[in-house]
């Protein structure tokens, strides 16, 4: 069975956004310093985060897949991550 490219897969999704809780926050100083700015751009899988023309790391929370992964490699404090309040967030679809 062939795959269609990751995008086209993810492309499917539909992401409900909360603009009043973001469930992603950077502290960019510790981010920065603690190398967890290049984990997380270099790891998410949604792209989620870029380095801005300011040297901050961008984050395009709407895009998140949950995974989790980001979490994972960030440092104690460089990174506020938790799932999406009810009701917002990821939804996945197949096809
Ligand atoms: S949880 Fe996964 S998809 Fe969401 S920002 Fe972190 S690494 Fe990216």
């Amino acid at each position: 069975m062939k795959l269609a490219p990751v995008a086209q897969r993810l492309g499917g999704n539909r992401f409900i956004l909360d603009e009043e809780e973001p469930h992603i926050v950077v502290n960019q100083e510790l981010a920065k310093s603690t190398g967890t700015a290049e984990r997380i751009i270099a790891a998410c899988p949604a792209q989620v985060y870029s380095l801005g023309a300011d040297g901050n790391v961008a984050v395009e929370y709407a895009a998140c897949l949950e995974c989790g992964t980001c979490f994972e490699l960030a440092d104690p404090g460089a990174l506020s991550w938790h799932y999406p309040r009810g009701g917002f967030g990821v939804q996945f679809r197949e096809g």
